[in-house]
């Protein structure tokens, strides 16, 4: 028997299938999806590559296996064939998410060991036990306990029975225990005490939800939700009770959430319905141990539910039932390297093959989810919408406040709060009620506007802020490459208070702490969040120690509960507006709708304060009621106008390299070769031109952008001409990726 193997490497040549000779007593065990590792080039290395065909005969000389690593199903090396194709990259690089963490090819001589424990055991039985040998009574106390006792760790049983390591040490000598290792699961859930969680009375609209979901499991057909509620509204029950189905029905099931919302608080919950033996989690911040075991836990169905961020969706769960994704809008399920993967579409392409519900939450809906919900007469794509709109304990929205902060500086207040800002900080800080103040600030794009009327510079042919480079002192468009000089008088009123934005948190805690010397602070940015658990840890004491004032960037934001939190100030509502990006409207709406969250989701009732210079947009002037309707209204008529997505994708082609000539050059021979081949599926592919940051570590970058639909068949003719780009040869160091709507246009 003969195996198709791909090799794993990064490398685009060797993107392709190579023959081998399955050996004889492999023959039952290696099939489609096989790890194996195979002779290359020369003999002397053995390189780790995934066996993807099975066939009888090849018309080559052929080399034979070496040996076998690991199977994956058959389903994943399909799954990751098609990755391969739609975003551009080598299959190799897909199958690897798909491995079990820390079994990677290159490292396989120091392979992840498997995590043993010692155990206490009796040596021997209860009648050869000389008691008058024992001496004195800590021996005799510590060998009645480890017989009724048996199989505790060392620890344990001093923490237990109260008796000495040397205690344990010396009937070890003597022969009556014995120690033995065994093999454990690091479980990042070992230690995690909850409580009981119990399930609640359905609202209606839940029941509703429910419902129609269990439909289409009972029809066995795929097909896409969006539980769309206010936040509050009661979706994580609604989650939960769908699980619930889905185990007693035998099945598994994976929900993602954003990276940051896998608090202990939102896990607590689920440990507390289900029990932490059935619940797998998955994240970045576990160890590589960790993410080993819960692998293989999932893989033996061990556990049910897999809870996790982006790349859980690939988790070797067995015999799914249904997909959840909270948060959908959340930009954290995009990849922004490669492969660069949106686990939105992996989910639907999964639940498709396995005709499973799939479900996606948000308060603030992806503007692209949405439209999809509105289809009226394209079957394939539609989603069909859930609706809860009450929360679900009947606690209000909170009260918000739009302050114009260009007033403020009329009236000569030239801090960060504004005078109502400053005025509730002062009462929250008698009433003992916590504050968050929360810095919408998005990446590190400096703009300009005017601080008399709030003009910021915008792109002619775009309607997106232009971004300041100061190195060049120009102001720039990173969409089409438009730029301008930056001006010292405002085009809009004439006034010559022109202000270069970009704020910090560490500016703001020096000024609160100028304003408010007697306030408790506590300060939450990437800086400060950086070790394992610092995240949770600087959460808790804001809440356990009942710190006067959070402040925070986005962090701040997700899915917590603070009871005492009665007032949340965003001190400047405009960075995420003017991010040069055509979803500044889309970002802003659910920032500012998340935030507003954070307050008064319980008895004590919530204020919010949004400063700003840009009082009339639509954007902030919507999220002000939660009003998520009116805001997908406007803003899909402005997408449909200037022709952004959903009504079109945004291909991104980058090129990067050491030499700018070079990289100019080579984006030149692929946009003329893009343009040839994309014009007869109506793409339109703009200029190449430097990338918004043209030089990052001494790499200089060139891009291409296109927009239009990109279809499978689009698909196939870049993967075409990428080859050919490759065929041609291009020098070692130039590297060229290809996005479909990145986050980032950088
Ligand atoms: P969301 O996920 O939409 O933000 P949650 O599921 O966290 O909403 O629910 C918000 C609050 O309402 C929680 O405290 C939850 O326990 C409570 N809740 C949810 N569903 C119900 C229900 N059917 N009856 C009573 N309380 C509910
Ligand atoms: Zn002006
Ligand atoms: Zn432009």
């Amino acid at each position: 028997m003969i195996a198709e193997v791909i090799i794993d490497s990064r490398a685009k040549k060797l993107n392709r299938k190579f023959d081998y000779k399955i050996p004889e007593k492999l023959e039952d065990i290696i099939t489609i999806g096989s790890r194996v590792l195979v002779p290359f080039a020369n003999f002397k290395t053995l390189e780790q590559g995934y066996v993807i065909k099975i066939k009888q005969n090849t018309e080559f000389e052929v080399k034979e296996i070496a040996g076998l690593e690991e199977n994956l199903s058959e389903e994943k090396i399909k799954l990751a064939r098609w990755m391969a194709r739609k975003y551009f990259c080598n299959v190799s690089e897909c199958i690897k998410l798909m491995l079990t963490p820390g079994t990677k090819s290159k490292d396989i001589e120091k392979r992840l060991q498997d995590k043993k424990i010692n155990f206490v055991y009796m040596g021997v039985s209860e009648n050869d036990i000389d008691i008058n040998s024992l001496r004195g009574e800590k021996q005799k106390k510590a060998i009645e306990f480890i017989m009724k006792n048996q199989g505790l760790t060392i620890p344990e049983i001093m923490n237990f029975s109260g008796v000495s390591r040397e205690t344990i040490n010396s009937l070890v000598k003597k022969g009556y225990i014995e120690i033995k290792q065994e093999k454990v699961n690091r479980n990042p859930l070992s230690l995690k005490k909850s409580n009981e969680n119990k399930k609640l009375k359905l609202t209606e609209e839940q029941e509703l939800a429910i419902e129609k979901v269990e439909n289409s499991i009972e029809e066995k057909k795929f097909k896409e939700f969006l539980l769309y509620g206010v936040t509050g509204s009661g979706k994580t029950e609604v989650y939960m009770q769908l699980i619930e189905k889905v185990i007693k029905n035998g099945k598994s099931a994976i929900l993602l959430v954003p990276e940051i919302s896998l608090t202990p608080q939102m896990l607590d919950r689920f440990i507390g319905r289900f029990g932490k033996d059935k619940i797998a989690v998955l994240h970045s911040k576990l160890s590589i141990g960790e993410r080993h075991d819960e692998w293989i836990r999932i893989k033996e169905e061990k556990s049910k539910i897999v809870i996790g961020a982006r790349s859980a969706i690939f988790a070797p769960v067995k015999n799914l039932g249904i997909i959840i994704i909270d948060e959908e809008h959340d930009s954290s399920y995009k990849s922004e390297s490669s492969p660069r993967y949106n686990a939105k579409e992996i989910a639907e392409k999964i639940c498709k093959e396995n005709n499973i519900p799939l479900i996606l939450g948000s308060a603030t809906p992806d503007i692209n989810t949405f439209y999809r919900t509105n289809l009226e007469n394209i079957d394939d794509r539609k989603i069909t919408l859930l609706k809860l709109t009450k929360r679900a304990n009947n606690s209000s929205l909170p009260k918000v406040k739009i302050v114009d902060l260009k007033k403020e500086l009329a009236i000569g207040n030239k801090t960060m709060f504004s005078t109502l800002l400053h005025k509730l900080i002062e009462e929250n800080l008698k009433n003992k009620h916590q504050t968050i103040l929360f810095l919408n600030r998005r990446g590190y794009s400096t703009f300009i506007m005017c601080r008399e009327c709030g003009y910021t510079m915008k792109c002619p042919n775009c309607n997106i802020s232009l971004t300041y480079h100061s190195f060049q002192n120009k102001l720039k468009c990173h969409y089409c490459g438009h730029e301008e000089n930056p001006v010292n008088i405002c085009p809009n009123c004439g006034s010559t208070k022109i202000r270069y934005f970009g704020t910090g948190t560490q500016k703001i805690e020096e000024e609160v702490k100028k304003e408010f010397p007697e306030a408790s602070i506590i300060r939450m940015d990437v800086d400060t969040v950086s070790k394992k658990n610092s995240h949770e840890e600087i959460l808790n004491k804001f809440k356990k120690e009942n710190i006067d004032i959070l402040i925070g960037t986005q962090m701040v934001v997700k899915g917590h509960h603070f009871p005492n939190v009665t007032l949340v100030g965003v001190i400047e509502a405009d960075s995420s507006l003017n991010i040069d990006d055509f979803r500044a409207n889309e970002r802003t709406f659910q920032i500012l709708t998340q935030v507003a969250g954070r307050a008064g989701r319980e008895q004590l009732p919530g204020k919010v304060v949004v400063q700003t210079y840009n009082p009339n947009s639509f954007a902030i002037e919507l999220s002000k009621g939660q009003n998520y309707d009116l805001f997908y209204k406007t803003e899909i008529e402005l997408r449909k106008q200037l022709n952004y997505p959903p009504f079109c994708d945004i291909i991104v082609v980058g090129f990067s390299g050491r030499d700018n000539n070079e990289i100019s050059k080579l984006s030149t021979y692929v946009y003329k070769l893009l343009k040839t081949n994309l014009e007869n599926y109506n793409i339109k592919v703009f200029m190449p031109m430097p990338a918004p940051i043209d030089k990052i570590k001494n790499r200089y970058r060139w891009r291409i952008v296109a927009k239009g639909k990109v279809t499978s068949e689009v698909n196939i003719v870049i993967n075409k001409c990428l080859q050919k780009v490759y065929n041609s040869g291009i020098s070692k160091n130039t590297n060229i990726i290809i996005d479909v709507n990145p986050n980032t246009m950088y």
